[in-house]
């Protein structure tokens, strides 16, 4: 569960930090409360289930590669992983999180978590 927002009524123009929008000016809401930017559109965080389910993605892709000599995560890895993710607001609180920058963070977890992953281990989960 993500921190409670209040969006405001009142917009702002800022620039969109979403490549997918091309970072142009654009409206935006804010949280009434804490004051975050709503991030909207295309480019938006997604929840932390989405990159949990990922998660899951990956450590099918490693046991299905065990006979290449891949070790898929150990139990408590991606417990750690998962748990690391809950606590970032990035993942568990994505109201003014984009996903580009997600996925940046979900990538350098699992690099750093497991140096010499494949670096096309995303990209081939994410075009299948
Ligand atoms: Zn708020």
């Amino acid at each position: 569960m993500g921190r409670v927002h209040s969006t405001s009524k009142e917009t702002l123009w800022l620039r969109s930090l979403s490549p997918e929008e091309g970072c142009k000016l654009k409206r935006h809401n804010y949280c009434s409360l804490c004051g975050t930017v709503k991030v909207k559109g295309e480019g938006r965080g997604r929840p932390v289930e989405h990159y949990i389910d990922l998660l899951d993605q990956v450590q099918k892709y490693l046991e299905d590669r065990r006979w290449l000599g891949v070790h898929p995560f150990v139990e408590v890895e991606k417990r750690l992983l998962v748990q690391r993710m809950r606590a970032m607001d990035l993942f568990s609180d994505p109201y003014g999180s984009y996903a580009g920058m997600q996925m940046h963070a979900f990538a350098a977890m699992l690099w750093e978590q497991r140096k010499g992953l494949s670096p096309r281990i995303l990209d081939d989960i994410l075009s299948a």
